[in-house]
């Protein structure tokens, strides 16, 4: 059952960057990521094989997801929000909490809802930072919000992290998994969502080397998650199933291609593809992706 997780190896199918973050499979059937420190946008289309500069400057950009109607929604460090992109023309969606900048948003779901899920740790504000501007931290905190774009609520829903970075559902969207990538060590939490607040926050999973980054999850449940080694994956009690060694230490990773089995992975200068037997529970969700999910 594990070994059929994995259908083939990691294929290198772009390079040159300088820190790539953030991918997404969008509605055009594209992967477009983020190579932050040169503050560009890229997308691989697979059916060319070619990688196009989809933008740049672009504001520093890191995680993206899609939105119910299949936009790209993406976390700016430049402009400390959270922005939507229509075919290149970028609208704020979210940039202050009770009247004070974010820090640098990192990554961001969408639930079934619509409601908007981000993370907003400091590495795109800190001193010498090559990942936005030097800023101050204006709320004193680094939290997990939760953006209703129907009233205009800006909830803080995690307040206990040191910097809440990757994040995803669990299927049925009762858990928020958050990986923490300010407290030494690879520590992934999860969290009971009721009523679009989150509850009895609980270590989930360590991962080691490295840390996790970014993080996803399946349609049976399992959590992929990127490492210094490669992608660990899961299970939805947190009990490591499968190690992917990748040859460049991973940040992130999606879920795409036409059937939604193709995995991409962002790690350090390069993307990476890999085909795998499931899809990603968001996916389904949302009813964005593939026939079959
Ligand atoms: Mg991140």
């Amino acid at each position: 059952m594990i070994a059929e997780l994995i259908v083939g190896e990691p294929e290198r199918v772009a390079g040159g960057c300088a820190w790539a973050e953030g991918p997404v499979w969008t509605a055009e059937g594209r992967v477009r990521w983020s190579d932050i420190p040169n503050d560009r946008i890229l997308e691989f289309d697979p059916a060319s094989g070619r990688t196009s500069t989809y933008a740049q400057p672009a504001g520093f950009p890191n995680g993206r997801t899609l939105d119910r109607a299949g936009e790209v929604v993406q976390c700016s460090h430049g402009g400390r929000r959270v922005e939507r992109d229509r075919a290149g023309t970028v609208e704020p969606i979210v940039d202050r909490f009770e009247g004070h900048r974010l820090n640098s948003p990192n990554d961001v779901v969408v639930s079934s809802d619509g409601a908007i899920w981000f993370t907003d740790p400091p590495y795109g504000i800190l001193p010498g930072t090559v990942e936005g501007h030097e800023g101050a931290q204006e709320y004193g905190g680094c939290f997990v919000f939760r953006y209703d774009e129907a009233t205009g609520e800006l909830r803080a829903v995690v307040t206990d992290m040191t910097h809440p970075n990757g994040l995803a559902f669990s299927p049925d969207e009762g858990i928020l998994y958050v990986a923490d990538t300010g407290v030494g060590h690879g520590v992934i939490r999860a969290y009971d969502v009721v009523d679009g607040t989150c509850t009895g926050g609980r270590e989930f999973a360590r991962i080691s080397p490295g840390v996790s980054d970014g993080v996803r999850v399946d349609v049976e449940g399992r959590i992929w998650s990127s490492a210094g080694d490669g992608v660990h994956v899961l299970t939805p009690k947190g009990v490591e199933l499968l190690r992917i060694p990748v040859p460049e230490p991973v940040s992130n990773l999606c879920f795409g291609g036409d059937d939604g089995h193709d995995l991409y992975l962002t790690a350090t200068t390069s993307l990476y593809r890999m085909r795998t037997s499931t899809t990603d529970a968001a996916a389904r969700t949302r009813g964005i992706t593939a026939s079959e999910v």
